[in-house]
């Protein structure tokens, strides 16, 4: 059966009504975004962030209606915010959750999400691109293998690299309006880019993002979970403040290499999570030395050791050291993680006894 074309999904969401204007949604301009490829259908409403409770009934009326049509394998229909839309626009001093008086939108005074989990923990990084997303997904998988029910989250939406590093390629099914995670590494996976191609995801903006990161923790059929690991974006700006407020995590793994620059980025991190009263569960040294794969040989590429002092210094658990080696980013761009695709590899020894760590901490 051939899929229906974007025009003949538009036609049919042309016959739900939006409820604010009393038009159809499509001629209400509700329709932000509509993709149709393999017959997976992915639409985004646009709605002030102040409608979103009463437009989801109408979210999950059009999801039906086009998951109905013929040639439809399944749709996803999420509501996205815009910034620029005028009461989008926060008051000054409101987008870190500081703002005095406006309790509905203080994340603090909101309801907590992922409550049905055991624990939940926060894998963060002060910056991009030191391995923040390889050790999440380690411990994720290690973690499985100690026998937990294990959830990973990929909450940066606008780089998502769960599907490359897990290698999954095929899109989540929907059930009774839930998604239901991807089973894969003894994981139950969620990332905004097995639904969506990450290219749409890179032009969203602050309030979308959130939106979007708040559909993957509620309409996702998480089941029972002793532990949900969030790869949070990189960075400590407002999604990352946000989130540590409105989920009650179990503590906070900060990953950092050795150099000084990154361990700066490492201590906002720290204090960020401390502001907000999150237990930091200890400082992790990704890409800490080299190990030569022919002859064992260490090498401190970017010196070595400066996480260690640091997590001392802050007065933080130190949770041990990351080897930097081929062999884990091989294993990350073949989808398959290192702790699987070669358990003797030191790194994954590494990961292990991260893994080890962690369920201590936690008292799992
Ligand atoms: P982040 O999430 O902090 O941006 P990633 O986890 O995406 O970082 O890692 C960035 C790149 O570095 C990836 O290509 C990954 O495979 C590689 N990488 C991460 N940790 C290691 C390591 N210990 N040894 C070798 N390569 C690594």
């Amino acid at each position: 059966m051939p899929q229906p074309t974007p025009e003949q999904l538009r036609a049919a969401l042309a016959t739900l009504a939006d409820p604010a204007s009393g038009r159809d949604l499509v001629s209400a301009g509700r329709i932000d975004s509509l993709q149709v490829k393999d017959g997976l259908v992915q639409v985004a409403l646009r709605v002030r962030r102040e409608e979103a409770a009463a437009m989801e009934p109408v979210r999950r009326q059009a999801e039906a209606l086009l998951a109905g049509q013929d040639g439809v394998r399944n749709a996803t229909v999420i509501l996205t915010a815009h910034r620029d839309t005028p009461a989008q626009t926060p008051p000054q001093g409101h987008a870190r959750g500081h703002a005095h008086g406006h309790a509905h939108g203080d994340p603090r005074q909101q309801p907590k999400l992922l409550t049905a989990v055991g624990a939940v923990i926060a894998v963060a990084s002060g910056k991009g691109g030191v391995g923040k997303s390889t050790v999440a997904t380690n411990l994720a998988v290690a973690l499985a293998g100690r026998g937990l029910a294990v959830g990973l989250l990929d909450a940066d939406i606008y780089g998502p690299s769960l599907p490359h590093m897990l290698g999954v390629t095929r899109r989540p099914e929907v059930r009774d309006d839930k998604m239901l995670p991807i089973k894969v590494w003894g994981l139950a996976a969620m990332s905004i880019g097995f639904i969506t191609d990450p290219d749409t995801a890179m032009i969203w903006r602050g309030p979308m993002v959130m939106g979007a990161l708040q559909q993957l923790m509620e309409q996702v059929a998480w089941g029972k979970l002793d532990v949900m690991v969030i790869d949070l974006p990189p960075g400590t700006g407002d999604a990352q403040l946000t989130l540590a407020q409105r989920v009650s995590l179990a503590g906070a793994v900060i990953v950092s290499t050795p150099q000084d620059v990154a361990l700066a980025d490492a201590r906002r991190g720290v204090k960020m999570f401390e502001t907000v009263g999150v237990k930091i569960l200890g400082l992790v040294e990704n890409m800490s030395f080299f190990c030569c794969p022919e002859c064992g040989h260490r090498t401190e590429i970017f010196g070595h050791g400066g996480a260690r002092a640091e997590a001392a210094r802050l007065g933080v658990p130190f949770l041990g050291e990351i080897p930097l080696l081929a062999g884990v980013r091989e294993s990350s761009d073949s989808g398959t993680p290192i702790v699987i695709s070669a358990p003797e590899n030191p790194a994954a020894a590494a990961f292990q006894a991260l893994a080890a760590s962690v369920q201590k901490a936690i008292g799992r």
